[in-house]
Parts: C-alpha cells; sequence; structure tokens
C-alpha cells in the first residue's frame, strides 16, 4: 500500500457513480422509497444532488422499520443478526444484514490493523465482554481474515486482563479510551512495556490522554463507527495524535461511504467546522443506509489528502466526535458529558466517572458526581473540593463530589456517564 496508489485514483468520480447506483438499488426497500424521489433520467453528475433532496432516517425511524421488515431488499438472504447496545434508553433492537454488508462491515477495520502494524501471527486482545453487538464479533473477524489471533479478554477482570497480556506475549488491545487508560493504571509499566498498540472507538478523550499513551509507547488508532453503520472512519498509520502532539484525522473510504457534516440549517459545514455526521452507505445490499442521522457531532476536515498515508479521502478529527443527545441542561448550562471528562483528565488518580442530576425536596436540581480513584490513591481530604472548583470554573455547573471507595461498573461501548432523574426517570 504504497501513497501515489490513493492519488490516482479520482475518488470523487468513483464515488458519484457509486452513489446514484447504491440509490437506485435503495428504493426496492419500502423505507427508502418513501424518502428517495424516483430518479428516471438523473445522472452520475447529479448523484448528490438527489441525496441532498432525499429525506433523513435516523436511528429511531431505521430501527422501527427495521423491526417490521421495511427497510429490507425482498429476496435478499440475510446472513448476520446484531442487537444494539440499547443506549436509546429503548432497550436491545435487532439489525440484520445481508452477504456484502457482513463482508463490508469488515473493511475499514483491517485497513486499521495493517495500518497499525498489525499482521500474521500478531495477538490481538478484545476487552469487551462478550455480546449480541457488532463490536466484537466484527473485530474478531477482521482480525482473522489478516491472520491476527484475537484473544478473548472480556470475562477477565481489570487485572487478571493487565496479567494476561504481560505473560502472553498480547502487543494489541481493542477498548475504550478510559478503560484502557485504567488497565494502564492497574497494569503499570510492565503492561506499558508489553504493549505496542491500541485500537479504541471513536469517542471523545481528552488530547492530553493521547499525548500521555503515546509518551509511553503505545501507538494509539481510532475507529468510528456503530451497528447500523458499520465502521466508516479509521486512523491511518499517523495515529490519533500527530508528531507535533495535535489530533488526528479519521478517514473514511469514499468507496464505501458518502457523508455529509451538516449545521443545524442543513447546509453543508466549511472544513474545520463542526456539525451532525449524516452516513450514506454505498456498499449496502439487504440493507440501505441512506441519509442516516448518526446523531454524533463531528469536525469536518474535507477532502485534505494526508501527509502521512496519501489518502485524499473525506476526514473527520480524531478524538473529538460527541453524541448530540448526550448534551445535558443543567439549570439552564448546556453541559456536554466530554467537558467534564476534559477536566477530570487532568487528576491522574481519577479513573472514572458518573453523573446523576436529580431534584431535591425544594424542587431545586442536583447534579452529584460519583468518582472512581486509581488503586493506591486515596483521595485527600481538598482534592473533591479542587475537582468542584474546576468544574464549576471551566463548566459552570456546581457539582457535589464524592469518591465511589472501589471500582465501579466497567463502561460500556458508549455507555453514559449521566443519569437524569429530574423528570421521574
Ligand atoms: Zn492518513
Amino acid at each position: 500500500m504504497t501513497s501515489p496508489s490513493h492519488t490516482q485514483v479520482d475518488w470523487r468520480a468513483v464515488q458519484r457513480t457509486r452513489l446514484l447506483e447504491e440509490l437506485r438499488w435503495a428504493r426496492r426497500s419500502p423505507f427508502c422509497a418513501d424518502r428517495i424521489a424516483p430518479l428516471d433520467g438523473v445522472t452520475a453528475d447529479d448523484a448528490f444532488a438527489a441525496l441532498a433532496a432525499t429525506g433523513f432516517s435516523d436511528k429511531h425511524s431505521y430501527m422501527s422499520a427495521m423491526d417490521r421488515g421495511e427497510v429490507l431488499v425482498p429476496n435478499v438472504p440475510l446472513v448476520r443478526e446484531y442487537w444494539t447496545s440499547g443506549t436509546s434508553g429503548k432497550g436491545r433492537e435487532r439489525i440484520a444484514l445481508g452477504p456484502i454488508e457482513e463482508r463490508s462491515f469488515l473493511f475499514t477495520h483491517m485497513v486499521q490493523m495493517r495500518e497499525a502494524g498489525l499482521g500474521r501471527g500478531s495477538r490481538l486482545g478484545l476487552t469487551w465482554p462478550g455480546g449480541p453487538q457488532a463490536g466484537g464479533v466484527v473485530l474478531r473477524e477482521a482480525a482473522e481474515m489478516l491472520g491476527v489471533i484475537p484473544v478473548e479478554l472480556g470475562s477477565l477482570d481489570t487485572e487478571d486482563k493487565a496479567d494476561f497480556i504481560i505473560r502472553n506475549g498480547i502487543t494489541a488491545v481493542v477498548g475504550s479510551a478510559l478503560y484502557l487508560r485504567r488497565l494502564l493504571d492497574v497494569g503499570g509499566e510492565a503492561l506499558a512495556d508489553a504493549l505496542h498498540v491500541f485500537l479504541i472507538a471513536g469517542e471523545h478523550y481528552p488530547l492530553d490522554w493521547a499525548q500521555h499513551v503515546d509518551a509511553a509507547g503505545i501507538r494509539t488508532f481510532e475507529w468510528y463507527g456503530s451497528t447500523q453503520t458499520g465502521a466508516l472512519g479509521f486512523s491511518c498509520r499517523r495515529g490519533i495524535v500527530d508528531a507535533d502532539g495535535e489530533r488526528g484525522i479519521l478517514h473514511v473510504a469514499p468507496h464505501m461511504f458518502a457523508i455529509e457534516v451538516l449545521d443545524p440549517d442543513g447546509e453543508h459545514v466549511a472544513d474545520g467546522e463542526r456539525g451532525e455526521l449524516i452516513i450514506t452507505g454505498l456498499a449496502r445490499f439487504a440493507t440501505p443506509l441512506i441519509r442516516y442521522r448518526s446523531a454524533d457531532d463531528v469536525r469536518w476536515l474535507g477532502w485534505s489528502e494526508c501527509d502521512v498515508c496519501g489518502r485524499a479521502w473525506p476526514s473527520i478529527e480524531c478524538g473529538t466526535i460527541e453524541r448530540v443527545d448526550d448534551m445535558v441542561r443543567i439549570r439552564g448550562m448546556n453541559v456536554w458529558p466530554s467537558a467534564v471528562g476534559s477536566v477530570l483528565a487532568r487528576w491522574p488518580e481519577v479513573l472514572d466517572y458518573r453523573g446523576r442530576l436529580w431534584v431535591d425536596e425544594r424542587a431545586l436540581e442536583r447534579a452529584d458526581l460519583l468518582l472512581e480513584t486509581a488503586a493506591g490513591h486515596a483521595p485527600d481530604a481538598d482534592l473533591g473540593e479542587r475537582i468542584q472548583r474546576a468544574l464549576k470554573e471551566e463548566v459552570g455547573v456546581n457539582f457535589a463530589v464524592t469518591f465511589s471507595g472501589g471500582p465501579m461498573p466497567t463502561a460500556e461501548f458508549k455507555q453514559r456517564r449521566f443519569t437524569d432523574e429530574r423528570f421521574g426517570g
């Protein structure tokens, strides 16, 4: 994979042609046919205009239609079913895949594993408990296609995981940024020496964390995706931090996905600006995915050419993806959990947190923050007070800070860290 091969292809032309084919195919799906206008006389040059005239879908409408069988293109066999992690609060939802999307879900992971230097005989530790979601299965299959040996660590507690990794020549692990921070804390220098590669799912994490891990000699790579979309963005060998310490880039394969990043008025944002990521899958067969609102807020970096790998693909920024619906309003302030996380990241002794919003008997809104500290770091008397002060100054909310006194349950992929009990929930 040399860089010139990426720049010699006119990816935008490839994308226009693929997009028109995909829109035509998707009209066989009753759910998509309702949203895509007839395409008679439309040429590839007009494919993006046709897309812009297509109605959005979102997780709720897509999964409801999936449940009724209306997303499916008739007569295409289904070969795989996954369940979402149920973060929407409606419980787990089932998603079916045909043979083409089932294979294409592996593509991004395979490219990324190669970019991360993994290959035949490498051992890759999977840290998530096995579940019905796509994540673990897809990563395992992608690894196996490359001859990388997947090792399931999900059933071990964090100390046993660290010990197992050190003893068994596992050099790469997959997990959430926050979980890998905990793992590194528990495993210490011996673990940092054993590991060379982290693969993390697209989420928000402080730049300090990325720089810290990089300084420990572990190269970190990020991907972005969901059960509905598959993995669509990946960081190349450049990693999640540049040589100059800045955030890296998630490349999106233009023959697999057409992405839009839109402002609240539905206009595409300029390079460097933030907006909601809208996803159209270009390699779907049984379950077309057209103009799917991800509910993720991302920074769009344009089609700029990567000076490390040479890809001139659509790109978004590493480490700054936020759930649009994760924002909570506390006493009239808009608060992103990631802003809380960024402040807490400054204290190495704080490993994880949970927020709770509630209303007291005088009908006053309360915001509690429960912190887990690393083993061996007994919180001193004024630690809570210092954290409280920093949060008040930088996030604008007065949190009542307490410490858990022991490990909290491991955060699942994309788990919400705030619970909102203010409305009787
Ligand atoms: Zn690159």
